[in-house]
């Protein structure tokens, strides 16, 4: 019997341990289905791959290199650790064996896994008779390096910003690579989606438009992790017909998957034992037994001390070092490489990481897995449980919920966690504001035809307006660029706007920029004084400057947080759909006026009101899409207009949360206002807004998907045993007054009759 079997038959005759447990589900294992190296295969390939251990290739990769080798767009959705990297690597090399002119471009979404794929590219390609230039081309390439790369490279592997603000614009400097493009490899596609995707799919628009001016054509395969739309996402992105291979093909050996709910110690608060110190505990039982494990948790300060109490609990001799590590952003690049070596090696015993481990970086495969708190998306609690599980042998993943809805939910409901995923990755490319911003960045690359569509888009009007704004002009019927600066560097792929306000901190000597917020979120959670909770640390913040888009802020220690007082006036200015009845619902374009005037000092534990004071900022305005569900006075029945009040503010802070289940979204991408006489409708209503301007289709899909949400919302109120409401299920009973779950349920049960 291996140590981690000896633990779980431990756990199995605890009946305290059981207790916590709402689901302990065993995946069989699967003995995998294997092809032999297709014919087409260069010969030197496939003895590369020999010499590495491999005589034979899962189904999957047969399969996607077949799709490839018959020109056809291709999307490989597989799990962690099913060998996906040769579902790409191995038709590109070979393409390039035979036509060693032939070039591809990989995009993944962070440096680091850029790193990794050159690292396994040049291990996969060292004994080949052919030579291949592998390169990573980002921001910390050498400027002496760039030249040959930009000539000479046959695989360039970057990301979608460097692709974006330093390849596209310069493509002149890049004819080679584009001239002879064959392959585009976008890895950790569902990464895509919300404000990010929407982005990356007006890049691959230009992209493709150098593409053809270049006269190259270029195949395109992606990979994802298990969404429920890959196809559909794969489209948006690419606009062109693709092949979707689901079925996998690699091996999988004994996994339990366990979910953990840590007992409540506070029935009337839902106030739960802490996750972090419940999983500190379980990781210690394990690692001091021998079995290899890796943490993860959601914020940097949560590595660090996660990995200060493992240290404390896990002593090691005098002078020896600990064989339990942090991994984290921030970390330098030759700290992180020594780390992943331990792992694969095994003098690492332990490591907690954020989810930067949680993408392909190769650490080999660990006997457990850890999770404290849910990882927000289904596709990223699978990747993080991916990381435990070798190929003989049994493995362990377990997920330690903390006390907010969303936890709860999933571990109340593990069918729905071990079903069929239900999440899609949206994004929408249209988004006028993006759209727009690109056809800019597209114009200084090459001047468009009066009529050309970007993508499959038509684009006369933006290119009309931008003419009107003296951006381009038109002359023989082509739009071309005039004004001298260059777009892309001043647009982010990783927000809407360019409008963040940026938070400095300025406790020390040297001021540091700590994190940023999106400016319409700013009156609300940096106005003056209020205090900003980043990574566990209270800041306060001294002073907003909305000109400079800077928040300055110093490190406090104090007793309680600051709630802002918002108003939040939405006016509807168009329905795109609607289904009305004694409860309607609807969907369209809204105006979202806010507007913070004061703010309140909460106590923590207490949630007494111990202070307030003003604040002096403008209104901010914003446009977007909304979702909004109302109720006829007939369907109410006998609900006060007090109930009916309590109950729609308790829905608006759950049903933002939960709809996050469904849309792969973070819970902050969309939000809710709630008007018992909304202007519009006349009538108690409550209203989800997609939290960027212009919106990215959260609440279309929303309308579409409304059942599920609410009944979702449903299921945390029943679950939830807390008497009038807690943080985990319609909010802290201070926001409430005394009682709005009973009539968030009863406002509910209408929807949902
Ligand atoms: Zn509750």
């Amino acid at each position: 019997m291996t140590k981690l079997n000896e633990i779980l038959q431990q756990w199995k005759d605890d009946p305290a341990f059981m207790s916590n447990i709402t689901r302990w589900e065993v995946v069989p294992t699967t003995e995998g289905c294997f092809c032999n190296f297709p014919d087409y295969l260069e010969p030197q390939l496939c003895e590369a791959l020999q010499r590495r251990g491999i005589e034979k290739l899962y189904s999957h990769q047969a399969a996607a290199i077949d799709a490839v080798r018959q020109g056809n767009h291709t999307v490989v959705v597989t799990p962690t650790s099913s060998g996906k990297t040769l579902c790409y690597n191995l038709p590109v090399v070979s393409a390039i064996i035979k036509e060693p002119s032939s070039r591809a471009l990989y995009l993944f979404p962070t440096k680091a896994l850029s790193q990794d794929q050159v690292a396994e590219l040049r291990e996969l390609t060292a004994g080949l008779d052919t030579t291949l230039n592998c390169h990573t081309y980002d921001g910390d390439t050498e400027s002496g390096l760039r030249q040959g790369i930009r000539r000479s490279g046959h695989i360039v592997v970057t990301n979608p910003d460097m692709l974006h603000s330093a390849i596209l614009p310069h493509h002149t400097k890049w004819v080679h690579l584009f001239q002879n493009l064959k392959f585009i490899v976008i890895d950790e596609m569902h990464q895509y989606r919300g404000v990010f995707g929407s982005h990356v799919a007006n890049v691959i628009r230009r992209l493709k438009r150098i593409c053809a001016f270049y006269g190259s054509n270029p195949t395109f395969i992606l990979c994802s992790a298990t969404i429920a739309n890959p196809g559909e996402l794969a489209g948006l992105l690419i606009e062109e017909p693709l092949q979707v291979i689901t079925e996998n093909g690699a091996p999988q050996a004994e996994k339990h998957f366990i979910l953990y709910n840590p007992p409540l110690i506070n029935l009337e608060l839902g106030l739960r034992r802490s996750a972090l110190l419940e999983a500190q505990r379980i990781a210690t039982e394990l690692i001091r037994k021998g079995v290899q494990t890796i943490l993860f948790t959601r914020s940097r300060l949560g590595v660090e001390v996660l990995l200060t109490y493992l240290r404390q609990s896990i002593k090691t001799r005098p002078g020896e070092e600990s064989t339990i590590r942090g991994y984290r952003g921030g970390y330098l690049p030759r700290e992180r490489r020594a780390i992943e070596e331990g792992l694969r090696k095994g003098t690492i015993k332990g490591v907690v990481s954020t989810n930067a481990l949680e993408l392909g970086i190769d650490i080999g495969a660990l006997d457990a897995c850890v999770m404290t708190g849910y990882p927000g998306s289904i596709a990223s609690t699978w990747q993080q449980a991916g990381r435990s599980g070798r190929r003989r042998g049994v493995s362990l993943a377990m997920l330690v919920a903390n006390s907010e809805p969303l936890n709860q939910y999933i571990v109340s409901n593990p069918d729905y966690f071990f079903g069929r995923t239900p999440e899609r990755a949206l994004a929408d490319p249209n988004n006028l504001i993006i759209l727009t911003n690109h056809v800019r960045c597209a114009a200084f690359e090459l001047p468009f035809d009066q009529n050309e569509c970007f993508g499959r888009t038509e684009i006369i009007a933006i290119l009309q307006f931008l003419a009107e704004e003296d951006v381009l002009y038109l002359s023989d019927g082509r739009y071309h660029w005039m004004e001298d600066t260059y777009p892309a560097e001043k647009i982010s792929l990783r927000s809407a706007t360019r409008e963040n306000i940026v938070i400095v901190d300025i406790s020390e000597a040297h001021p540091r920029v700590i994190g940023e917020v999106d400016r319409f979120s700013a009156p609300m959670l940096v106005h003056e004084e209020a205090i900003y909770i980043h990574g566990g640390q209270q800041f306060q913040v001294e002073k907003l400057d909305f000109n400079e888009k800077k928040a300055y802020v110093r490190q406090v220690e104090v007793n309680y947080f600051t709630d802002a007082n918002l108003s939040v006036d939405l006016k509807v200015l168009d329905i795109f759909e609607d289904e009305s009845g004694g409860v309607t619902r609807a969907c369209g374009d809204v105006r979202i006026n806010a507007l913070v005037s004061m703010f309140k000092k909460i106590r923590f534990n207490t949630h007494e009101n111990i202070g307030s004071g003003p604040v002096d900022l403008p209104e901010t305005e914003m446009h977007t899409t909304a979702f909004w569900i109302s109720f006829t006075a007939a369907v109410l029945g006998g609900m006060t207009p007090v109930a009916v009040q309590s109950g729609l503010i308790g829905l608006a802070n759950l049903v933002p949360q939960v709809a996050s289940l469904f849309l792969m979204g973070d819970p902050r991408d969309l939000r809710a206002v709630s008007q018992v006489k909304a202007p519009f409708t006349e009538m108690p209503t409550l209203f989800l807004y997609d939290n960027f301007p212009g919106g990215v289709g959260y609440s279309q899909e929303i309308y579409r998907i409304y059942r599920d949400v609410f009944q979702a919302a449903r299921r945390v109120i029943t679950d939830c045993r807390c008497a009038d409401g807690c943080p985990s299920c319609i909010g802290p009973i201070y926001q409430n007054g005394e009682s709005g779950k009973l009539p968030a349920m009863q406002l509910l049960e209408v929807i949902l009759r």
